[in-house]
C-alpha cells in the first residue's frame, strides 16, 4: 500500500492538518471544546525545545521568569481604558464559585499587563532597580470569533511566552524594544524561520500600546501570519494603575513599559516552513529525534551478527555525541515502512546499517531535508554527522529565506499589486503617504491587509502614494493574512 502523502505547497492546509495527525504532534477538534487543542508527545517534545531556546535567550539578557494566576480581577482589567476596549469582546469570564455568583467577575487571561502592573506597583519603588524584566511562559484565552485553526488561531494559547519590562525613561524603553527585536530574531533564527520585520499600523496596534513592531512569516500558500510582536506601552498602564516610583533627582514618575510575545504559532511555523511532500523536516537543535537508526535485515546469521555489532558501534558515537537518537529495531516493520515514518516525523538524519556496507566498515546516512545518501566509513561517522546537521539548518534556512524572498513585491504599480495578491499571494509593498484613509483604501482595492511599515523605516523617495498622489514617505506592506 502506498503511503498516504499530501502536497505540501500546492494543498498547504489539507496538508497542515493531516501532517499534525500524521506524525502526531497536535489533536485538533476531536477535543470538546471549540479553539482548543491537545499537544501529543512527539508534539510536546519540539513545544518544550522552543520553551527552552526561548528561555536561554531571555535569560541570558537578564529577564526574570514568573508566574501569576490565570484569573484577573474585572476591576484590573478595565484599569487601562484602551486596553479593555481592545480585549473586551474577546474575554471568558468566570462568574461562579461551584453554585455560588461570584461578587467579582474573574477573566481568564487575554494577556497580562495589568495583573503584572499591579504587582509591580507594590515591588517597584525607586530607579535603582530599574530596568526590570519580567517574563512568563503560560496559557492565555480569547474568545476568537474568527474561524479557528489548529496552533494558528485558538481560543487556548497554551504557550505564550510574554514578556514584561519597566525603566525609568522614554529612551530606556526604546532601548528595551531594540533588545526585545534582537531576541526574536535571535529565535527565529536559530530555528531557521525567515521573518518580515513592520511597524504595525496605529489603527491595528496592540490595545494600550504607543505603537507595535511585528514578526509575520509566509506560509506555504502565500498568506502571512503573525509570530510575534513588541509593544512600547509608554506609560499608559503605569498611569492608570498610579504607579510611580523615585527617579535620581528624587522627583516622582510613572515608570515606563514594554511588553513582547511569542505564541505556539512558532511551532506552526516550524512545521509549515520547513515541511515538504514527505512531512515534517526539523532543524536538529529542536528535532525531538535527531538520528534514527535502520537496521537493514541480513540474509544469514553470519550477516545478523555483523549488522548486530556494526549498530553498537554506531550507538556508541551517537553517545558520544550526546545526541538525541533511537534505534528503530521494530521486527514487525519493514525498512521502507520505518523511512516513511521518520520521514514525516522530520528526523534530520536517517543512517541505515546493512550487511554489505558493514563488511566495508561503512554506514549510509540520508538527509531528511533532501533525501539525498552517503556513505560514510563507521571511522568518519562522529565528525560528518554535526557537519551534516549543520548544512541540513544552513539549506533549511536558506530555503526558507528565499521562498520568503521570492513572495514580497514592492511596487507602484496598483494593477500588478493586485495581481500579485490574487495569484501569487505573498505581500506587496505599496508607496504610502502616512494617512490612514489611503492604506484603507487600499484594503479594499487589493482584497488585503495593510501589515504596517517596513522596520527599520524605510523612505520611498520620489514615490508618489498610488490613492492620494501625495508625496510618499515609507512603503506599506498588504497581503492575504491567518
Ligand atoms: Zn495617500
Amino acid at each position: 500500500m502506498k503511503p498516504k502523502r499530501e502536497r505540501w505547497a500546492e494543498e498547504f492546509p489539507r496538508w497542515f492538518d493531516w501532517i499534525l495527525d500524521e506524525a502526531e504532534l497536535y489533536d485538533y477538534g476531536r477535543y470538546p471544546v471549540k479553539g482548543m487543542g491537545v499537544w501529543r508527545p512527539y508534539g510536546f517534545q519540539i513545544r518544550r525545545r522552543m520553551i527552552e531556546l526561548i528561555r536561554e535567550i531571555l535569560d541570558k539578557r537578564g529577564h526574570e521568569e514568573v508566574l501569576f494566576p490565570m484569573l484577573i480581577p474585572e476591576l484590573l482589567l478595565r484599569r487601562e481604558k484602551e486596553h479593555v476596549k481592545g480585549f473586551e469582546d474577546e474575554v471568558y469570564w468566570v462568574t461562579h464559585g461551584g453554585l455560588e455568583p461570584l461578587d467579582v467577575k474573574l477573566a481568564l487571561r487575554p494577556t497580562s499587563e495589568t495583573s503584572i502592573t499591579y504587582m509591580e506597583t507594590f515591588w517597584i519603588k525607586s530607579y535603582k532597580q530599574l530596568p526590570k524584566k519580567y517574563y512568563q511562559i503560560v496559557s492565555i484565552f480569547r474568545y476568537e470569533t474568527k474561524a479557528t485553526r489548529p496552533m494558528i488561531r485558538l481560543r487556548e494559547v497554551t504557550t505564550f511566552k510574554e514578556a514584561h519590562t519597566v525603566h525609568d525613561t522614554f529612551e530606556d524603553a526604546e532601548r528595551q524594544v531594540l533588545e526585545a527585536i534582537e531576541s526574536y530574531k535571535e529565535f527565529f533564527d536559530r530555528l531557521g524561520i525567515p521573518y518580515l520585520i513592520s511597524r504595525r499600523p496605529e489603527w491595528d496596534k496592540f490595545a494600550g500600546a504607543l505603537y507595535t513592531i511585528a514578526f509575520d512569516t509566509i506560509m506555504p500558500d502565500g498568506r502571512t501570519l503573525q509570530i510575534g510582536t513588541a509593544h512600547n506601552l509608554g506609560q499608559n498602564f503605569t498611569k492608570a494603575f498610579d504607579f510611580k516610583i523615585q527617579l535620581a533627582d528624587e522627583s516622582l514618575d510613572h515608570p515606563w513599559q514594554t511588553s513582547y510575545g511569542v505564541s505556539d504559532r512558532v511551532v506552526a511555523t516550524i512545521v509549515a516552513v520547513h515541511g515538504d511532500d514527505n512531512g515534517l523536516v526539523l532543524p536538529p537543535e529542536i528535532a525531538p529525534i535527531q538520528v534514527v537508526v535502520v537496521p537493514i535485515p541480513a540474509k544469514s546469521e553470519e550477516d545478523e551478527q555483523l549488522v548486530k555489532e556494526t549498530l553498537e558501534k554506531v550507538r556508541g558515537v551517537l553517545e558520544e555525541l550526546g545526541l538525541r537518537y533511537r534505534i528503530d529495531d521494530r521486527d514487525e516493520l519493514r525498512p521502507g515502512a520505518k523511512f516513511y515514518y521518520w520521514e514525516a516525523r522530520g528526523v534530520p538524519v536517517r543512517i541505515e546499517v546493512g550487511a554489505r556496507e558493514a563488511r566495508e566498515e561503512k554506514v549510509t546516512l540520508v538527509r531528511r531535508d533532501t533525501l539525498e545518501k552517503e556513505q560514510v566509513p563507521l571511522e568518519g561517522l562522529r565528525e560528518r554527522i554535526p557537519s551534516l546537521m549543520n548544512e541540513i539548518y544552513n539549506s533549511l534556512r536558506d530555503r526558507a529565506w528565499r521562498e520568503l524572498r521570492s513572495r514580497v513585491l514592492r511596487t507602484s504599480n496598483l494593477e500588478e499589486a493586485r495581481r500579485w495578491i490574487a495569484e501569487r499571494r505573498g505581500v506587496v509593498e505599496v508607496p504610502w503617504c502616512g494617512r490612514e484613509e489611503c492604506a484603507v483604501h487600499l484594503e479594499d482595492e487589493l482584497d488585503a491587509k495593510a501589515l504596517g511599515s517596513p522596520w527599520p523605516l524605510e523612505r520611498a523617495s520620489g514615490e508618489k502614494c498610488p490613492v492620494c498622489g501625495r508625496e510618499s514617505i515609507t512603503w506599506m506592506r498588504y497581503s492575504k493574512s491567518y
